[in-house]
Formats: structure tokens, C-alpha cells, sequence
């Protein structure tokens, strides 16, 4: 399937305008523009309309004529532009005040204030991007970690796409042999087709099998990694915390249960984007209201955990909380092994010592690998739910056409809409209210 054949959609009459930079002072803010009117709005904005791609001075007026700022003007005429619709930016100084008022000069006279991912969600219309690509672009704005960053790169750059469409294209060809030997009822023919398509099927699985498995990683990359730190209290869970994120941040107290309430600390280990959170200590039974409060939350916060780190004592290692809620990976932490000398984890727990740091490596090892993050330096892809999903479902296809044997029409039909699936994800196959549901997530001006 090509970029072209992406169905287009009504094409855009009006034109949108946006502030495209953060909230807030900055040196440069810059208003975007993009749409059939944006020569006329070039011309009576800046009194010119500047030349193609290049950077050229100006004064930004409003539409009564007064200056409202200075700044470079760029033009990008159509098709070569981000959105594919002419394409206009105006650099001003990123005050508030100044680009509201640049703004206010482009919807005075008739753009549009734009939704937001508007401007992407044009690009995909016109097709300059596949679905895939545009959701590529929100992720790498949102990426949290150097990895998580370089995997959004990839898929933008089309890789994903790539890997997608290559097993859409066999899938395609299968079908298209199998419908050609229903011409051709003979036997003979039909038994070569038996067995070509059945090895042609298991390789397209193995295909698809490659790519969620690359993509489940990359979920990980996206949504982080969720961890909770449990255990009794003063077995030194903030203390971990702080050993681990690298900062100091919750409180750290000898008296037991001093740490009442959940706190989230956003870091990463071996390039993945973690969530940590501490909880208030399992203790048997407290009279305390508060505490019992942040010992709930705990409960609920280690029921979604991805792992939960099982902080003991090393000098008490059998005390440990009890029945823990949730379906996490466990991992079990002895802690404070500087007042256990000679003491050694059991097998699949970890000896560390907050307060001298012996350990934390070894830890860190242990918790990606719990996590279920095997990256080494393979290509990841920052695949979303959507994409997971869309792939479960055309390897259930992909199953289905397996089990049909000789009913080739059903088998014909089962690939079809293993495709379809597949088509879901760069968008060559969209329900509308989708298209809404993933640009609406967008900030404004992107
Ligand atoms: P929490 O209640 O589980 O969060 O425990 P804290 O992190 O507040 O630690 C309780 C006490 O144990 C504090 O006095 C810490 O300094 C001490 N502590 C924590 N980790 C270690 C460790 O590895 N070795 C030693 N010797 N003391 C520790």
C-alpha cells in the first residue's frame, strides 16, 4: 500500500493559526500558519510575502495597521511543507503578550484558531505522514528518556511503517495466489498451493511474531515503567528511593512509619522511563487515621505496578508484608547488608544497602530485567496500545486462516482481515472517529 493511496479526506478551505511554542517567556515564540489564505495573509501582515524557505525580516502588524512585533518571517509554499498546505511561520519574541498579539493579528483577519494537532492531522490528510508517523511525532515530543526519544525518531522516520507494510505485502501476495489458484480447481495445482501457502503463512507469522515483540518493548518505552517500592516500615524504602532515582527527595526518618503518603519520582534506568513510588509502610494494623489512609493508597498503587520491589530487612529477612495485591513482577530487596555481614540474597532476591549504595547496580540489572525489557541494542519500536492491539488481532486472523486448511475462499478472507487490522495502524484502513481520538491527544500548534 502506498503513501498515495491513503484515502483522502475533504481538503481543508480555511486556515489555521496557532502559537507553536510553550507557554511562557522564551527568546523566540512563534506563531504557525497553514491554509489556502495564508499568501494574503503573508502579504497584509507583514506588507510582503516572503521568499520560499527563506528566513527574511519583518514587522508583524495588526489589522489595524500597527506594529505588533519584529521578527523572521518563513513561507513554505505547497506541497513542501509540513502540512502539505502553504505554509507560514512568524518568529517573534516568546512573550505571552506579544504572541497573543500576533495571533489575534492573523484570526483578525479570518484564519482560525487551530485544534489541537491540527497541523498533523492536515500532514496525514494530505499524506505527508502515515498514521503511524504523526502518533510518532506526539510520542517524541512526549519522550521521556534519550531511548524513548530515538524509538519515536525511528517510527517517524517511517521504520515502523516499514516493518508493517512488509507483512501486509505478503499478506497481500498470499491472497492474491490463493484467489488465482481458485481459477484452478485441479488437484495438482491445489496441493502446490497447499503446501506454498502453509510455508508462506508461518513466515508472515514469524514476521508479525518479530515485530510485537520489538513493539511490546517499545510499550515500556512509552508508558514507563511503574515501580513500587513495598515493604515494613523502616527496612529503608525511601532511602532506596533516593539511592535509586539519585537525588534526595522523601523524607528520610528513623522513626518508623514517617513516610505517609505515596510520592512518584520520574528517572531512568538503562534508558527506560521509570516511575517510582514509595509507599507508606505495610504494617499489620495502625491506629493512626492518616496512615491508614497512605496504606491504602499503597495497596492500590501495588496493584498496577509493573514491579514491585519487596523491601526487607537483611538482618530480618523473613519479615516481610504479607499477600501483596496486583499481578506485577515481584522482586525481593534485602536491604542494609552494611549491618548483615556475611548475609547472601536467596536466590532471585537482591542483597543492596541504601546507605552505601553496594548493590544498586546488580538492582537495577534485576529490575529491567523483572520489567521484561530485554533491549540490546536491537531496533524497538515506541509502539501504542493501538498498534498492540492491531497486530494481536491480525495474528488472530493470521491463526484462523491456519485452522480454515483447504477452505480457501475463508482462508482468502481470514488474511483480508488480518490486513485490515494491519491497515489500522498506518491508517490506510481509519474509522474517522479515530483520526479524532489521536490528534485530539495533540498539543495546540502541532
Ligand atoms: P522506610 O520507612 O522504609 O522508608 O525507611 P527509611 O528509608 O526512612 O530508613 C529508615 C532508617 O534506616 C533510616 O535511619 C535510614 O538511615 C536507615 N537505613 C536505610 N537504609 C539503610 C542501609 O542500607 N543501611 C543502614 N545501615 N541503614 C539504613
Amino acid at each position: 500500500m502506498e503513501r498515495d493511496e491513503v484515502p483522502r479526506r475533504a481538503l481543508a478551505r480555511d486556515t489555521i493559526a496557532a502559537i507553536a511554542t510553550p507557554h511562557g517567556r522564551g527568546g523566540i515564540g512563534i506563531v504557525r500558519l497553514s491554509g489556502p489564505e495564508v499568501v494574503r495573509l503573508a502579504q497584509e501582515i507583514l506588507g510582503f510575502l516572503p521568499k520560499p524557505r527563506l528566513a527574511m525580516l519583518g514587522t508583524f502588524k495588526d489589522a489595524h495597521g500597527q506594529p505588533v512585533d519584529q521578527g523572521v518571517a518563513l513561507y513554505f509554499p505547497a506541497p513542501n511543507s509540513y502540512t502539505g498546505e502553504d505554509v507560514l511561520e512568524l518568529h517573534g519574541h516568546g512573550g505571552p503578550a506579544v504572541l497573543q498579539g500576533v495571533l489575534a493579528a492573523c484570526l483578525d483577519r479570518g484564519a482560525r484558531i487551530a485544534e489541537p494537532g491540527e497541523f498533523t492531522r492536515r500532514a496525514f490528510l494530505q499524506g505527508k505522514l502515515d498514521l503511524a508517523q504523526a502518533e510518532a511525532i506526539a510520542d517524541l515530543i512526549d519522550a521521556a528518556s534519550r531511548e524513548a526519544s530515538r524509538s519515536a525518531l525511528r517510527s517517524l522516520s517511517g521504520d515502523f511503517s516499514a516493518a508493517v507494510l512488509r507483512v501486509v505485502e505478503e499478506l497481500t501476495e498470499l491472497r492474491a495466489l490463493t484467489e488465482a489458484m481458485l481459477d484452478f480447481p485441479e488437484e495438482e495445482v491445489e496441493a502446490i498451493h497447499r503446501n506454498d501457502a502453509m510455508v508462506r503463512l508461518a513466515k508472515i507469522h514469524a514476521a508479525l511474531a518479530d515485530l510485537m515483540a520489538r513493539s511490546r518493548q517499545g510499550r515500556l518505552l512509552s508508558a514507563g515503567l511503574h515501580i513500587v517500592i513495598a515493604g515494613r516500615p523502616n527496612v529503608g524504602k525511601s532511602s532506596l528511593l533516593n539511592r535509586l532515582s539519585g537525588e534526595e527527595r522523601a523524607i528520610v526518618t528513623p522513626v518508623p512509619g514517617t513516610t505517609r503518603d505515596v510520592l512518584r519520582e520520574p528517572f531512568e534506568i538503562e534508558g527506560l522511563p521509570v516511575v517510582l513510588v514509595d509507599t507508606a509502610g505495610f504494617r499489620a494494623r495502625s491506629d493512626d487515621a492518616i496512615e491508614r489512609i497512605g496504606m491504602e493508597r499503597a495497596r492500590s498503587e501495588v496493584a498496577r505496578a509493573d514491579v514491585v520491589l519487596v523491601v526487607r530487612d537483611a538482618r530480618a529477612p523473613e519479615d516481610a508484608p504479607g499477600d501483596l495485591p496486583g499481578e506485577g513482577a515481584r522482586l525481593d530487596v534485602y536491604n542494609k547488608v552494611d549491618l548483615a555481614p556475611g548475609f547472601g540474597a536467596p536466590a532471585g532476591g537482591v542483597a543492596v544497602s541504601a546507605m552505601t549504595g553496594e548493590g544498586m547496580e546488580g538492582l537495577r540489572r534485576a529490575i529491567v530485567r523483572a520489567a521484561g525489557w530485554t533491549h540490546a541494542g536491537e531496533t524497538v519500536f515506541l509502539a501504542r496500545e493501538r498498534h498492540l492491539r492491531a497486530m494481536a488481532l491480525a495474528e488472530t486472523r493470521i491463526n484462523a486462516a491456519r485452522e480454515r486448511g483447504r477452505e480457501w475462499e475463508l482462508f482468502a478472507e481470514e488474511l483480508r482481515l488480518a490486513q485490515d487490522a494491519l491497515g489500522e495502524i498506518t491508517g490506510a484502513v481509519t474509522p474517522d472517529d479515530l483520526l479524532g481520538e489521536i490528534f485530539g491527544r495533540f498539543c495546540i500548534g502541532k
